[in-house]
């Protein structure tokens, strides 16, 4: 969809003064809906960690309208950062650099030397940061812990009337959060797997460190969780059920289909013909359906660990964790 087809100019407009006067502004973009502030606004960001719950050393991800505005968030701009930003944004990458002194305030990056950047891109997204004509900081628009929103009906849900304006865009394209990738220490390093293949990166700059596994004591990345994305209802994965499930008590999420899925009391399949895209895209919003159903457990596949099939198992394994 194009800005023109969306009919959003006046929306537009009132949500660049909604930022502008440190309001918040939930705004569709590819991956899930943002909850945006001014980044540059120290008070209105502090506005977004209290409406989310989200606690103060999670830093936040600024979004930018081009990549000009985002490098001039940061102290450095190595030739990978260059070459990743011309060849994926606008799109659902983000990059850690050192931060520029003086542009972003500490609340935003928790006090980091580096700061975390994107360009997204959806037409919402982009009229509004060219609008607004500041680094809008943004995470996603829910409950911290919560199960990101990929429609608006989504984030009207989860914030209510705790957020000034919602953009409403449509379903989010990629259905999970950015692929985030460190440029701010001596090798690249993967920071969270997202919406953009690890594979697609490392065509590009070559190998790219994937970083131990965390624990949710001492999380890798700051605000790298065990815990997160959880639904109220827990979710156990496939190949880890003990015999004697009573699943006509339990939802299934499936990527293809189960043998035994008549026998559960609700049945998600992600992706019928097996397109990992189209699994990342409705992951969200089939947990939301099978959370509402009040069941007992959810039945998770494990996904193919390969192109989008790891953003879906780190977001499912972080949802698991109780
Ligand atoms: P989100 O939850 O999608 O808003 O993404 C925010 C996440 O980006 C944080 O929880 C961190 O894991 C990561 N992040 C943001 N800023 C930084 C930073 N300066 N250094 C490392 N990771 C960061
Ligand atoms: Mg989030």
């Amino acid at each position: 969809m194009s800005a023109e087809d969306l009919n959003i100019d006046p929306h537009i407009d009132r949500a660049a003064e909604v930022l502008a006067r440190g309001g918040l502004v939930a705004f569709a973009t590819e991956t899930v809906y943002g909850l945006g502030a001014d980044a540059t606004n120290a008070i209105a960001v502090a506005r977004i960690f209290e409406v989310k719950g989200r606690p103060r050393f999670d830093p936040l991800i600024v979004h930018a309208g081009s990549a000009e505005q985002a490098a001039r968030c940061a102290a450095t701009w190595p030739d990978a950062a260059a070459q990743l930003a011309s060849r994926f944004w606008p799109g659902p990458l983000t990059l850690v650099l050192p931060r520029r002194p003086g542009v972003i305030p500490d609340i935003v990056t928790a006090g980091l030397r580096t700061v975390a950047i994107r360009v997204p891109d959806h037409p919402l997204a982009t009229a509004l940061l060219k609008r607004a004509r500041v680094p809008v900081a943004a995470p996603s628009a829910n409950r911290f812990g919560a199960v990101s929103p990929t429609t608006a009906e989504h984030v009207r849900e989860s914030l209510g009337s705790e957020v000034d304006l919602v953009l409403d865009g449509g379903p989010c394209r990629c259905g999970v959060e950015s692929t985030i990738v460190s440029l701010a220490g001596e090798n690249p390093t993967l920071l969270r797997p997202g919406a953009l293949a690890l594979e697609e990166i490392e065509a590009v700059i070559g190998p790219v460190a994937l970083p131990p596994v965390g624990s949710a004591s001492a999380p890798l990345a700051p605000g790298m969780l065990a815990r997160h994305y959880a639904t109220h209802t827990p979710i156990v994965f496939a190949d880890a059920v003990r015999s004697g499930l009573n699943t006509a008590r339990c939802g299934r999420l499936a990527f293809t289909g189960a043998d035994d899925e008549k026998t559960y009391g609700a049945v998600e399949l992600l992706s019928p013909r097996g397109d990992l895209r189209e699994a990342a895209a409705g992951l969200f919003a089939a947990m939301r359906r099978l959370d509402a159903r009040s069941l007992d457990a959810i039945i998770a596949d494990r996904f193919p660990n390969v192109g989008l099939g790891r953003a879906i198992n780190d977001r499912l394994a972080r949802a698991s964790v109780r």
